[in-house]
């Protein structure tokens, strides 16, 4: 089976039923960039991709960085003298600031609110709030709830350990006919959100377990990481795996109803940006291609100078873009399934185009080959050009060895999957074949 075949038989609904599900196994797992929750997500993910997973010591070097001590959290929650909790993590983690140091203090109102974050604009969300590079603590929760804080003395409680341990990403590769990769990269430490970043292991999982069954030209890894100190990370351990890397795309943020957007690799003319704007082009479906900037997902580390990835990312609303972003209000609500299904299927045409980009030569560069005696022509002729023979002659003329098939495309106005069956009708008459210089 091919990715084209892939498509072919794509069931949109059962795809985005099934991401959708995955999503809401995982929703409550308390993640964070190290930790038991990040594990069992990954082991989750590891139940349908063949995923490794990996255990970086804390304080192995990387880079200019340093892996972080793992964070465990097991309770956190203020209470009144009655034991009433207030703020309970039980009920959500984003409750907590990840990455928090424990804490078992008896503490004012006045003392305790410098430590607690809400968001005045949006009273009923929960905001999402880290510290992982800097030791503190704190609380999230709604404008509503901070309103409705008592007076008085609290017990604040942070049952976490923060202490020597490893960093974990999961990792998989898919070996096809060459050694050249297309990297398929995703973040996994966010807490109980939705669209970011659940929607993006849901993807790259459904992703993941349908490439397993295809035979493909290009070998595919994929990882599973911790935002940013993951892919430094993976990274570091990796520079010479990280050159066989032809193409990357961030999946995150895959989710909402909001149209796709293509955020384009650091060079911005690599071959994955041809194809992901002719990809979205011919869906003729309202969409966005931006130019790259250095902030955003990993991508920002693909992309540092000294690695320089031809790596992109296509997303729906960008992160930041919409409202829900980093709070309570990015639910398994927010994300739907159709919209998951329609990105996967964006990914497999990406994929499809990937693999399918060859460059021949015709085998008859001499004037056109004779295609009616071939059954590749019109029997009857006087008629105006027919739109099937169209990608044929397109394809012949341009079968010098120069010309991918997307460029191909490009040049005669027509869907790429128009110009590779043309490629495959005249290979298989003889009249075209591979260039091995592609
Ligand atoms: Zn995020």
């Amino acid at each position: 089976m091919t990715i084209a075949d892939l498509l072919a038989s794509f069931d949109a609904a059962r795809a985005g039923a099934e991401m959708h599900g995955l999503m809401e196994e995982l929703f409550p797992v308390p993640r964070s960039i190290t930790g038991d929750g990040l594990r069992a997500t990954l082991k989750r993910v590891a139940g349908a991709v063949p995923l490794t997973l990996h255990e970086v010591p804390t304080g192995t070097p990387v880079f200019d960085w340093t892996v972080p001590r793992e964070w465990n959290l097991r309770d956190a929650y203020v209470a009144d003298p009655s034991g009433r909790r207030w703020i309970d993590a039980r009920r959500s983690t984003l409750h907590v600031v990840g990455y928090s140091i424990p804490v078992r203090a008896r503490l004012s109102l006045a003392e305790l609110r410098p430590h607690l974050h809400a968001l005045p604009e949006h009273p009923t969300r929960v905001p999402f709030r880290t510290s992982y590079y800097r030791e503190t603590w704190g609380f999230c929760l709604s404008q509503q709830q901070l309103d409705r804080l008592p007076d008085g003395e609290y017990e604040v409680v942070i049952d976490a350990t923060l202490a020597d341990g490893s960093l974990t990403y999961g990792e998989w590769l898919h070996e096809g006919e060459r050694r050249e990769e297309i990297l398929i990269s995703t973040h996994c430490c966010h807490p109980a959100l939705a669209n970011d970043n659940l929607s993006g292991i849901a993807l790259a999982t459904a992703l993941g377990k349908r490439l397993a069954r295809c035979r493909t030209r290009y070998s595919y890894r994929f990882l599973f990481i911790p935002g940013t100190i993951g892919s430094i990370t993976w990274l570091a351990r990796n520079q010479g795996t990280a050159r066989r890397i032809a193409h990357g795309l961030v999946v995150v943020c895959v989710g909402d109803a909001g149209r796709l957007t293509y955020k384009k690799t650091r060079r911005g003319d690599a071959e994955l940006d041809r194809v992901v704007a002719h990809v979205l082009r011919e869906s003729r479906k309202d969409h966005e291609v931006v130019e790259f900037f250095p902030w955003g997902y990993d991508e920002r580390q693909y992309s540092s100078p000294g690695f320089n990835l031809p790596v992109g990312s296509l997303s729906r609303t960008p992160h930041g873009k919409y409202p829900e972003y980093h709070t309570s209000a990015d639910d398994l609500a927010f994300v739907r399934p159709e919209s998951l299904a329609d990105s996967l299927a964006t990914y497999l045409e990406i994929l499809a185009v990937l693999e399918g980009n060859q460059r021949y030569r015709s085998t008859n560069p001499k004037c056109e080959p004779q295609l009616g005696k071939r059954g590749l022509y019109r029997a009857v002729g006087g008629q105006p050009g027919m739109p099937e023979e169209l990608p044929l002659l397109w394809m012949l003329n341009l079968a010098d060895g120069q010309h991918t098939l997307l460029e191909v495309a490009e040049r005669a106005r027509l869907p790429f999957a128009d110009v590779r069956r043309a490629a495959d009708a005249l290979v298989a008459a003889g009249l075209l074949v591979e260039d091995g210089s592609r």
